[in-house]
């Protein structure tokens, strides 16, 4: 996680199966589709290692229980006005 990243994402490549729709949805254009195929056959989705928001959209359209982790920065939200 960069230190301007809000969030950070894990995406666990053996249970992805490469249907892109958090690649569609991700905002911050940060996930990409890898170019090795897992163990499955399905090229898994990357995360390019910076510019996640934490906005966590990506987890909720995959459909894959448990291939994606959003983790929220605390730290880096703004205080409450
Ligand atoms: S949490 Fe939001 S910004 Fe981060 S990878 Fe998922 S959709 Fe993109
Ligand atoms: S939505 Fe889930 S299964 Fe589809 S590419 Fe993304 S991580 Fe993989």
């Amino acid at each position: 996680m960069g230190d301007s990243d809000r969030g950070d994402v894990k995406i666990s490549e053996h249970l992805c199966k490469g249907c892109g729709l958090c690649i569609e949805a991700c905002p911050a254009e940060v996930l990409i589709q890898g170019d090795l195929l897992n163990r499955q056959g399905y090229y898994s989705a990357v995360y390019r290692g910076s510019g996640c928001t934490g906005c966590a959209i990506c987890f909720y359209v995959c459909p894959e229980p448990g291939a994606i982790t959003v983790l929220v920065n605390k730290s880096k939200k703004k205080p409450a006005a």
